[in-house]
């Protein structure tokens, strides 16, 4: 069996390749699990977005041609043909699709629905679509990049005029306060406590000194504990002033060479409510389903991911923990550079770098800004 878990035999027409080796196992391979699926599906601030931007909009989706790239349960394509579609080419790269064929059949779908298995890079469809769904977004939006394959679907397969759904997507930041960043010194500090009785045993028991690796260690752990973004739960009331959206993305016109680039913005993010240092960077977005300019939503949705007292989505925040916390005033400001890239060995991750001053009339204003750097694993 390939790395993609293809069986040997085509079941569509249409069937594509399963992903590159290394890529299954770096990305692909965790969509193949129902689990996985479930803990998206289940996400009813999610699936329930999706479902309304479907159900409010059938008139846009009555008699069309719709495309999903990564149908993985064959979840949105269901959405589809149940407000109307006349086709839907349900496109995923893992074994995923064969349980999205059982449950397109089940519910009595297969004559409108057709279940392709590949990557959307090497499959042939027999005609351009008039909608493209897909739930493609990572933490912080862009990890994962798995909008370069929906673009890629977009410019190959889109009618012109057609509709993304979602069609808008952008990025915020904010500042806020966590105990959890004091934490990760301490998480810091016992691992290094660790290496120390690590170390004794080792000469105790076999004689040999591992003494000469302790600084590689040290920057190992730090780099883990000091410069690697978390997955938060956070509540607004942690918030230290509004999130401040840093990017905007159209996604019928941004081009992949422009989604590739490294994205650098300048913001100014305000402290509202300064009981206590920032402690970290709060990091979330929202898509909007508004259609095309063409073929506009009868009725936009908006998904945010913001946080939110009644629960988080399966995304949360990503918080940014700051080592040591930045002194502010209310009425202060943090002039920060963004800049987001992707990660140089897999480009699945991201990296953050951030450059930060604090401005204001407060004691706290900075002349040199602090730079910070973390990656998102
Ligand atoms: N649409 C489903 C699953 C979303 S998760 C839902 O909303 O619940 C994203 C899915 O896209 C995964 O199953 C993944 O395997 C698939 N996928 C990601 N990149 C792909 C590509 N290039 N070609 C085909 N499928 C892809």
């Amino acid at each position: 069996m390939a790395e993609g878990g293809r069986g040997g035999n085509k079941l569509s027409r249409l069937d594509g390749k399963a992903p590159e080796g290394s890529d299954f196992a770096n990305y692909f391979c965790t969509y193949a699990y129902l689990y996985h699926q479930k803990d998206m599906l289940e996400d009813h601030k999610r699936t329930g977005a999706y479902y309304n931007a479907v159900m409010q909009n059938r008139r846009q989706f009555k008699d069309k041609v719709v495309l999903d790239v990564g149908t993985g349960s064959g979840i949105l394509a269901i959405f589809s043909a149940m407000a109307g579609a006349k086709k839907v080419y349900a496109v995923e790269a893992t074994d995923m699709a064969k349980h999205a064929r059982t449950l397109v059949a089940h519910n009595k779908f297969e004559g409108v629905i057709e279940v392709v298995q590949g990557t959307i890079e090497t499959i042939e469809l027999p005609e351009k679509v008039d909608i493209i769904i897909s739930e493609w977004m990572g933490y912080f939006l862009l990890r994962e990049s798995m909008l370069d394959s929906v673009l890629l679907a977009r410019d190959k397969f889109l009618k012109p005029g057609g509709a993304l759904y979602p069609s808008h997507a952008r990025m915020f930041m904010a500042p806020m306060r966590t105990n959890a960043s004091a934490g990760r010194i301490n998480d810091f500090q016992n691992a290094m406590y660790g290496w120390s009785e690590f170390l004794k045993e080792m000469k105790g028991f076999y004689q040999v000194d591992l003494d000469c690796l302790s600084e590689s260690y040290r920057k190992e752990q730090k780099d883990y504990y000091m410069s690697t973004s978390a997955w938060g739960n956070v509540h607004p009331s942690q918030l230290m002033g509004p999130g401040t959206c840093f990017k905007k993305y159209d996604l019928h016109t941004i081009t992949i060479e422009e989604l590739k680039a490294e994205l650098d913005a300048d913001i100014s993010m305000p402290i509202v409510d300064a009981c206590g240092p920032v402690d970290a960077f709060c990091g979330w977005f929202d898509v909007e389903f508004k259609g095309s300019e063409e073929n506009p939503a009868d009725d936009p949705v908006k998904l945010p991911t913001a946080p939110d007292a009644t629960g988080p989505t399966h995304w949360g925040q990503q918080v940014f923990m700051l080592h040591p916390s930045i002194d502010v005033a209310a009425g202060d400001s943090l002039a920060t550079k963004v800049k987001v890239a992707r990660q140089k060995v897999n480009h699945r991750l991201l990296e953050l770098d951030l450059e930060v001053k604090v401005t204001g009339n407060s004691i706290h204003a900075t002349s040199e800004p602090r730079q910070f750097n973390w990656h998102i694993d």
